[in-house]
């Protein structure tokens, strides 16, 4: 076997590439008749040529008429040689493969595969024919003849049962091996409909052995990084009952059961894994900042990362206003600080005179030396990746102690898939909304009618409201985006000559970022142009009304973290989802979601059911949104089987453990050295 071929496909050995699965089927078994196709039907065709010519209409093309008798279908080649088109004469007969599509002059194939008919009849394909993923420079033949040469040896190979008799038997689904041979070369008869719903046995084995592979990686990186032990936090000086004694509000019931998991994980000798979940605004900074104050009252160090600057600040600012009245020092250390400032920072907090630390994901990337970090506390998890996580454990390791790990995440997903997307947590839910909130309602409309809401603006800022305008997602470059937000603002000032207009996009510096968000904290500015930089955190609870331009295109979650903004005063909060139509059928029901609920759990259910857990924030770091046969929501009945059967293994039988993830998962080191 061509060892270079095998690295370049990311495989160990030629075993292997039994595991590289089709990612669709062909049906070249039959011939189906002209007459009975279908637009987009790929379909193999018997015909003989009525007419062939060479047209010249914008595009030089051959056209080649095939008839069956059943009907008609045009051949169209733009790429031909003279010999090409001498071969495929009028009175010749064809066999020819392609995509139908609706033509000019009728249905038509374009660039078909097509191969001249002899006299005698020839045999077609004896199974569906398998297109497999493609890895740059690997063409489908090189990936068939490996696996095909892997199928001939399958019997003597190491692709043997791994999982438990008994699970197995229980599954009543067939054996890996049969499996395999299935789905490298569904026999005749097999209906492409249901081997694309997913749903044949051969699947479903190879599905749960895949979901069991993840399963356990997960769990491995678990036990990884709970391996050495941490310093349990006493909380000796009393400094989190103080915290929350000082608070201006009472904690919510679930926020006070969510701290009550988070200490007694703490006072453990054992690291702290756990994940908070918990819709916007729910309050989760300050159940991470009690968390905190017991590590700090314990004579440790935390420290709290962000993911973008601007929530690394407004964090500092105000863990800074909870925290200095207590005496304890906090300091914020982000990459843009001026550099002598940033070095007596980095000092501060290597020398153990600065307790509480906030800064950006970059903060455990850079060499930042703690003293004594007891707590690492991780703000919107869906960018913080495994990789990372195993980072901080390295970093924050201090004569063999190794820091507590608390993660939030604002983009909750069901609890089904949670269990399994994140294996490797300990998951804590606040299902509640402090007191006192009055829900965002959410309305949509066209962009034809614009006037009014910026009519809708200015009487909201009249009335001594806030509002933000959220600019359009019109390119991918950040550089496009600013550029739009500062000639929407541009627009907006010039149409509310009344109105503090202000804006706060992706290129400003730190400073002048921070500057706009703290003149519209205060009420200098009434309305503030943003790009999505505004989507997590930022807190402004005057801020009552929000317009988001180009609503159709963005995800549901990252509308809801969106929304989030405002909702957050006791008066009442308005949205406005500004789209421009026409809307497809699947674009009209996600904004309608949005519009019916202000429920991130329900959101995060229906945007699963309309998309699938690909585009599912927080799957996607976990691996799980590369799924090779299973699919998280169409295989959620095996996720129960599939834990179990995970912590069996792990507790029984933990050498068929290596194997497995190298099947499945392979050399990736997606999920670092574990295990
Ligand atoms: P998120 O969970 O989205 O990160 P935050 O932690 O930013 O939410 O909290 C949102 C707002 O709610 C903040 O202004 C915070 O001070 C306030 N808050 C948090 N807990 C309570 C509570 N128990 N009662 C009243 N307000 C609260
Ligand atoms: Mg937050």
């Amino acid at each position: 076997m061509h060892p270079e071929l095998l690295t370049r496909l990311g495989l160990a050995s030629a075993d292997d590439a039994l595991f590289i699965l089709p990612s669709r089927y062909e049906d070249r078994t039959r011939v189906t008749p002209i007459g009975a196709l279908l637009p987009g039907q790929r379909a193999v065709i018997e015909g003989e040529v009525q007419l062939s010519e060479v047209i010249f209409r914008r595009r030089r093309a051959l056209l080649v008429r095939l008839s069956d008798g059943t009907g008609f279908l045009n051949l169209r080649f733009f790429y031909f040689s003279r010999a090409q088109a001498e071969g495929l004469a009028r009175g010749t007969r064809f066999r020819c493969f392609g995509e139908v599509r609706r033509g000019p002059l009728g249905l038509e194939i374009v660039h078909p595969e097509y191969r001249r008919l002899a006299a005698q009849p020839e045999p077609l394909e004896a199974a569906l024919t398998p297109i497999y993923p493609l890895t740059e420079g690997v063409t489908q033949g090189r990936v068939r003849q490996l696996v095909d040469r892997a199928l001939g040896k399958l019997a003597a190979s190491g692709a043997t049962d791994l999982l438990p008799r008994r699970v197995v038997e229980s599954l009543q689904l067939p054996t890996l091996r049969e499996a395999l041979r299935f789905m490298h070369h569904p026999p005749v008869g097999t209906s492409l409909e249901e081997l694309a719903a997913g749903t044949h046995p051969a699947q479903r084995r190879l599905a749960f052995e895949e979901l069991l592979a993840h399963q356990l990686s997960l769990q491995l990186l678990k036990r990884t990084i709970q391996s050495d032990p941490a310093a349990p936090l006493a909380d000796a000086a009393g400094l989190a009952p103080r915290f929350i004694a000082s608070l201006p509000f009472p904690l919510t019931g679930a926020q006070a059961r969510v701290l009550a998991e988070v200490d007694a994980d703490l006072t453990l000798a054992r690291p702290m894994v756990r994940l908070i979940q918990g819709d916007v605004g729910c309050g989760k900074t300050v159940v991470a900042a009690a968390a905190a104050a017991r590590a700090i009252g314990s004579g440790g160090q935390a420290a709290l990362m962000a993911p973008t600057e601007l929530l690394a600040e407004q964090h500092f600012r105000s863990l800074s206003g909870w925290f200095k009245p207590l005496g304890v020092t906090v300091a914020l250390l982000t990459g843009s600080l001026p550099a002598r400032t940033r070095r007596s920072a980095l000092e501060a907090t290597a020398s153990g005179e600065v307790q509480l630390v906030i800064g950006t994901h970059a903060l455990f990337q850079e060499g930042v030396q703690f003293a004594r970090l007891r707590l690492a506390i991780v703000d919107e998890q869906h960018r913080f990746g495994v990789q990372q996580r195993l980072q901080l454990k390295e970093k924050g390791r201090h004569e063999d102690l190794v820091p507590h790990q608390l993660i939030m995440t604002a983009t909750p997903i069901p609890r089904t898939l949670a269990m399994t997307a994140h294996a490797d947590l300990d998951v804590s839910v606040i299902d509640e909304l402090p007191p006192g909130r009055t829900p965002v309602r959410t309305v949509v409309i066209a962009e034809e009618k614009r006037a009014s809401v910026v009519a809708r603006i200015h009487a909201a800022c009249q009335a001594g409201r806030q509002a933000y305008w959220v600019c359009p997602l019109i390119d991918e470059s950040e550089e496009l985006r600013c550029q739009a937000a500062e000639e929407t603002a541009a627009t907006l000032a010039a149409a509310l000559p009344e109105v503090r207009v202000d804006i706060v996009h992706g290129r400003m510096t730190s400073k002048e970022k921070e500057r706009a968000m703290q003149a519209f904290k205060a009420g200098k500015t009434q309305l503030l142009v943003a790009t999505t930089v505004i989507e997590v955190g930022v807190d402004v609870p005057n801020a009552s009304l929000m317009v988001i331009e180009n609503a159709e295109r963005m995800g549901l979650a990252q509308l809801h973290q969106l929304r989030g903004r405002v909702g957050r005063g006791a008066q009442e909060s308005s949205c406005v989802l500004l789209y421009r139509g026409p809307l497809s059928p699947m674009a009209r029901a996600r904004l309608a979601t949005i519009r019916d609920s202000n429920d991130g759990f329900e959101i995060a259910r229906r945007d699963l059911e309309l998309r699938g857990p690909g585009e599912l924030m927080g799957t996607r770091q976990t691996g799980l949104a590369d799924l090779r046969v299973a699919d998280l929501i169409r295989d959620a009945d095996l996720l129960p089987q599939v834990r179990d059967t995970a912590e069996e293994l792990l507790r029984e039988n933990a050498a068929c453990i290596g194997p497995l993830k190298q099947r499945w998962i392979g050399g990736a080191e997606a999920y670092g050295r574990v295990g």
